[in-house]
């Protein structure tokens, strides 16, 4: 009987470590899904992208009867972007889920970064995750400001890899004396690509809000700062 008693009350603290095993790992999930693109359900999903197709947490899946090895394959970045169409003499070419299906639920996304001789790609940020750049060709000074203000950064020759922490502020330029290509990764198959001069100006916020912020008083400043932002780069 005695025995019974302390088995119980052994059961019930047995239990209550369970459960609180149980919350921690609940908890520590709850991070992971915050940190990253949730895990694939399946080994691949190659995207249906056409507008009928139901929308979910991603895409749906092609029917599998009819992936080929050609689904996986992206060929985009054989050839160089056209750096003189942007306003900054670089230019992003993209391989994310929407010019390759096949990234679909696999939480993966890559972008070819081409820069004329000075070019820039203008302060922006990915809020779905990290991105890492690695030089191809030529010399790029790239860095991101961390959360409490600090700017990290350094300059790049071929063969050098950076990486920009999920949703920090971020840049490259060209200083080299010659063009400069890049890869980069990311954890998402579609990390958002949010450049900061076009979203903060070209985006509607009222006039006092901006005037306020720049702390700028005179609306013709702010209409020739609005005018000047080179409009490739989104909103
Ligand atoms: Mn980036």
């Amino acid at each position: 009987m005695t025995y019974s008693i302390r088995s119980s009350v052994g059961s019930r603290q047995a239990w209550q470590t369970i459960v609180a095993f149980v919350c921690m790992a609940l908890v520590a999930g709850a991070v992971m899904v915050q940190a990253a693109d949730p895990d694939p359900l399946q080994d691949f999903c190659v995207a249906d992208l056409s507008p009928s197709a139901p929308r979910v947490n991603g895409f749906p899946c092609k029917d599998r009867a009819n992936v080929t090895s050609k689904d996986f394959l992206f060929t985009d970045f054989r050839t160089a972007g056209n750096v003189s169409v942007t306003g900054t003499n670089a230019y992003p070419s993209f391989g994310t889920v929407f010019e390759y299906p096949a990234l679909n639920t696999l939480g993966i996304s890559h972008v070819r970064l081409d820069f004329g001789i000075g070019g820039v790609v203008p302060p922006h940020t990915h809020p779905l995750s990290s991105e890492t750049l690695f030089v191809v060709q030529g010399s790029i000074y790239t860095g991101f400001i961390s959360f409490d203000g600090v700017l990290y950064a350094e300059t790049l020759q071929q063969g050098d890899i950076y990486i920009f922490p999920r949703g920090t502020l971020h840049f490259q330029i060209n200083v080299g004396t010659g063009p400069a290509i890049s890869f980069n990764s990311l954890n998402s198959q579609y990390p958002g690509f949010l450049v900061a001069a076009n979203q903060f100006l070209l985006s509607n916020i009222p006039a006092a809000v901006l005037e306020a912020s720049l702390g700028i008083s005179n609306a013709t400043d702010l209409n020739s700062v609005e005018a000047s932002v080179p409009p490739f780069w989104g909103k």
